[in-house]
């Protein structure tokens, strides 16, 4: 049974073509994984067995299908901000523990439609707020490198158990880095498509003018298919695009996607400040190698980048803080037991429900959006935002991608950040930017740093061009040769 552990998307879709396994004796197997690993990683939250061995059951009897499910007997993990109807869904706050979902999000809607197995929901930092998923009021979820480490957040249970080889895929959220940081630290694949590629319909929101969701796979066409799966128009999203969906995974089984010679990549020498030696050295001998596949390498200016940090920091917040006022106990969320009168009962269940973080968020949030305030803080952050969109309007005059390290560093301990907001903040200086810009970008295994904890590349492409990330992501990915696999620390499957 060992071997499915290390199976992605692609090898369990051409291994049931071949007849040579069954859906049933996958999920099997993924249970058995989960079981040995989970207590440790502690990367899912609810977990339903019976449901996904009678789902594979059902897909075995309409093997003739197969050829039409693109994700035919994949079983998947989903962030537990993302709803499925009678499941719970938690955004990993206690004030959510016991909220179980009216109905599907519409990106779990298009996995479940095209085959995939929903076997459990992923453990998060709270409402998605977090960089190492250890702000969950489940608690933190260990790396599978070194579970004395970070995953990394906020969608570090979705990362950790694809690395963990507990699913072969699965869905995050990214507001400001929540699938590509975790995905680097973690030594997967993770993309933050282009806002509006994706529908947020039964997505918890934090930041709504930021948030999206996206795949973590073990390889980039793991990841591309699950995208072109769950990409394109939703009536239910208002900000989705009526743009058509690129078949993603046709174009990377393309041979000439192996050539980078008409591609410039772009790099930002200014913006590569407080990041790691190792980090530092593994992105340079990145560099070296996609020029080797044949790219030619272009500087470009991000003057605005700088900014990013206060920005995303502003207008996360302040939106964090208005989505976050319908869980009163009253429309949302659990109830104090006991409260004299409307406003006690208010301030008692939402300061009961909510963590620390949480409720940092929505004081900066309130504060900045306050009459008096609103002008020089939220008003001024928009209008850096809109900088930081022009630098990148102008730098891919230039070029068709940008990249840079996804994360200052790799995986660090647990606890070494958690007591100084400002330091874990930092860890984002490289995925923010795209979120206020709403650009496409992914993370790609990069490496081991000599720790033996994974590195990552980030690629960032212009708007709705995702497909050109993918196709240098996976050029890349061959040419690096594949990674091992995170040590096993959850006993024998
Ligand atoms: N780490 C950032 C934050 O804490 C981004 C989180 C996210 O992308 N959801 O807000």
């Amino acid at each position: 049974m060992t071997q499915f552990r290390k199976y992605g998307v692609q090898d369990l879709l051409e291994g049931y073509q071949r007849k040579e396994f069954k859906p049933s004796e996958v999920v099997a197997a993924c249970l058995g994984a989960i079981e040995a690993g989970n207590p440790g990683s502690n990367s899912l939250l609810e977990i339903r067995p019976e449901a996904a061995l009678a789902r594979a059951k059902e897909l075995e009897g309409r093997a003739s299908d197969m050829a039409k499910l693109p994700l035919y007997g994949v079983p998947v993990a989903l962030k537990d901000n993302i709803l499925v109807k009678g499941w719970k869904t938690t955004a990993g706050s206690k004030i959510l523990e016991h909220y179980v979902s009216p109905y599907t999000g519409t990106c779990a809607e298009r996995l479940e439609a095209a085959g995939a197995i929903v076997l459990a929901k992923a453990n998060c930092d709270e409402f998605a707020m977090g960089s190492s998923n250890e702000n969950s009021a489940f608690g933190a979820v260990k790396n599978p490198w070194d579970l004395e480490r970070v995953s990394g957040g906020s969608s570090g249970g979705s990362a950790a158990s694809v690395a963990a080889g507990f699913v072969p895929g699965s869905l995050g959220t990214d507001t400001g880095g929540s699938i590509r940081q975790p995905a680097s630290l973690c030594g997967v694949v993770g993309i933050k498509p282009t806002y509006g590629r994706v529908s947020r319909f039964g997505v918890i929101a934090f930041a709504s003018s930021l948030d999206q969701v996206g795949p973590f796979g073990r390889s980039v066409w793991d990841a591309a298919r699950m995208l072109e799966v769950i990409s394109g128009y939703d009536a239910k999203d208002a900000t989705s695009s009526r743009g058509v969906v690129p078949r993603f995974t046709e174009a990377l089984s393309n041979s000439s996607v192996e050539s980078l010679r008409n591609v410039t990549i772009g790099v930002a020498p200014e913006w590569m400040e407080g990041l790691d030696s190792e980090v530092k050295a593994s992105y340079e001998a990145s560099l070296s190698q996609l020029k080797a596949l044949g790219a030619k390498v272009q500087e470009v200016k991000l003057p605005h980048a700088k900014y990013a940090l206060s920005v995303y920091y502003l207008i996360a917040a302040s939106e964090a803080s208005s989505n976050l006022a319908r869980y009163d106990g009253v429309h949302y969320g659990r109830r104090t037991p006991e409260a004299k009168g409307l406003e006690e009962l208010y301030s008692k269940s939402r300061g009961e429900g909510f963590g620390r973080e949480v409720k940092l968020r929505i004081m900066l949030g309130t504060y900045a959006l306050s009459a008096g305030y609103y002008d020089a803080y939220y008003v001024k952050a928009n209008q850096v935002r809109r900088l930081i969109q022009k630098d990148f309007e102008e730098a891919f005059a230039k070029c068709q991608c940008i990249a840079v390290p996804t994360a200052p560093s790799t995986a660090f301990r647990l606890g070494e950040k958690i007591e100084d907001p400002l330091t874990m903040y930092l860890s984002d200086i490289f995925t923010l930017p795209i979120n206020l810009a709403g650009l496409p970008a992914l993370s790609v295994p990069s490496g081991l740093d000599s720790k033996k904890l994974p590195v990552g590349l980030q690629l960032i492409g212009k708007h709705f061009d995702e497909a050109q990330i993918l196709h240098i992501a996976a050029a890349y990915e061959k040419s690096r040769g594949p990674l091992p696999f995170a040590p096993w620390k959850g006993g024998t499957v």
